[in-house]
């Protein structure tokens, strides 16, 4: 027996905006697909945790997919790919389109640093007979989170002769991971009085390393000696080759499903990499030429500002474009102020338990797909790039035309904080740019948590952008 349509429900349904959960939007079929997109993720997360990782990952994976490694020099034909890896901390994947570079390219850009506990140059020392490490954090850390966490340690060492030494430690089953260490609830009545964001000081964040001195009858800082003898033993470095390392310490928990539903995906570095693998699966998947040539972006050095030559505010992403440009005899220019640009990176998803830094109309929610932000920034749009009303439109459009479940969003409420992105820095190139990407929860912290289908969603834009 059906009943029909009140005029309310008739107007409710032609005027209101209707938000579905993306569960609601996709079949079976395509549910399987996208447990199956998660499946491929968390690998690549497990495996690649940090910048220097992740792109010798990419570089990898292109090569398999019929990248050549960029010619700025070179000619390239509609449907040619290629690679540019920039200082092994940044990399650019292109597709060449069918149309000229002067119809602008369609890029992507998602960044492939996260924030982590970095060595500092003099990092080893001994104290009350145990060996410890110096560090100083990289990008945003709620610092009270990294204590009693396990901690791997990767990065490189470059030897006094020149040759480097690359680290993992405490990745594989088996091998010794580090910690910082926090003091008991018995004795923390002092430091319990301290504000939250002083409950761990930046001078406190000291690794445990080792506790057991050289065998000696007589000598001071034995145990330095003998985690220095270790590490001489296995790669032939002596404590001055630290001044000439990057290390870092990330946390060694390993990625997993989260909830009785496992529709939730637990891991460090979801921040950026939820939006790098997508964008990475997006560009390696363009099996025909697009139309406009599409550009694969992924940046280092956005949790510090993006400053510094494998980060946005270089040029090395303006000058790659020009060098496209330069085969078809145009200005870099000319490209540039006719390309677009997905900025893919992670918004905050509304946390229930911490509702109050969000304006619950405009925040981003987890399994509503992926989120559009207009503008980030702070203090009345402040340092941000305000997206045009007529690109959004224009991006929105495709993701509709291509199936898309997404949602729009600001970065919390208004006044309550704030955040930025590379979108400003592209935008300055004068490239029409939006953010796009996963909402994330415990943003920042050493585990975070994503939705299997917004990462799948994310998947699905970035491709539809790229054939666009
Ligand atoms: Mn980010
Ligand atoms: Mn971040």
């Amino acid at each position: 027996m059906s009943e029909e349509k009140t005029e309310v429900q008739l107007l409710q349904e032609k005027l209101l905006m209707d938000k579905k959960h993306a569960a609601k939007v996709i079949d079976d079929a395509e549910m399987a697909k996208a447990m199956d997109f998660a499946e491929g993720y968390k690998k690549f997360l497990n495996d690649n945790k940090t910048e220097r990782e992740v792109a010798a990952f990419i570089i990898e994976e292109a090569k398999k997919h019929g990248f050549t490694e960029f010619d700025k020099f070179g000619t390239y034909k509609p449907g040619d790919k290629v690679y540019y890896l920039n200082r092994k901390k940044a990399v650019i994947l292109a597709v060449i389109g069918k149309k000229s570079i002067g119809e602008g390219a369609h890029i992507a850009a998602a960044h492939i640093d996260s924030p982590r506990v970095d060595l500092k140059p003099n990092p080893l020392y001994e104290s009350s007979e145990i060996a410890l490490l110096k560090t100083h954090y990289y990008g945003g850390i709620r610092k009270y989170q990294w204590p009693t966490v396990p901690l791997s340690m990767h990065g490189v060492i470059v030897r006094k002769d020149g040759t480097e030494v690359n680290i993992n430690i405490g990745e594989k089953e088996g091998e010794p991971q580090f910690i910082i260490t926090d003091l008991l609830p018995h004795l923390a009545r002092e430091q319990s009085e301290r504000k939250l964001g002083q409950g761990i000081k930046g001078e406190e964040l000291n690794v445990i390393v080792g506790s057991l001195p050289f065998k000696a009858d007589a000598g001071s800082e034995l145990v330095k000696l003998n985690i220095l003898k270790m590490l001489n033993d296995k790669y032939g470095i002596v404590e001055e080759d630290f001044l000439t390392a990057e290390i870092e310490m990330v946390p060694a928990t390993k990625v997993t499903d989260i909830g009785f539903d496992r529709s939730l995906i637990g891991g460090y570095g979801h921040d950026d990499r939820v939006c790098a693998y997508p964008e990475l699966m997006a560009i390696l998947e363009l099996n025909e030429a697009p139309e406009h040539t599409a550009v694969a972006v992924f940046a280092d050095k956005e949790e510090t500002g993006s400053d510094g030559n494998t980060g946005l505010q270089s040029s090395y992403l303006r000058y790659f474009i020009a060098d496209l440009a330069r085969f078809e005899g145009l200005m870099g220019r000319d490209a540039l102020s006719k390309s677009k640009c997905l900025s893919a990176d992670v918004n905050a998803a509304f946390d229930p338990t911490f509702p109050s830094p969000f304006e619950t109309a405009n925040s981003a929610y987890i399994n509503k797909g992926i989120v559009v932000t207009k503008y980030t920034g702070s203090g009345g749009k402040g340092g941000t790039s305000d997206a045009s009303a007529e690109f959004v439109g224009e991006v929105t459009r495709i993701f509709n035309a291509a199936d898309v479940c997404w949602q729009m969003a600001e970065l919390g409420a208004v006044d309550a904080g704030g955040g930025g992105t590379v979108a400003k820095y592209v935008a300055n190139l004068d490239i029409d740019v939006v953010d796009v990407g996963v909402p994330v929860l415990s943003m920042h912290a050493p585990y975070e948590v994503v939705s299997k289908l917004d990462v799948y969603m994310t998947n699905k834009a970035v491709s539809a952008f790229f054939k666009a």
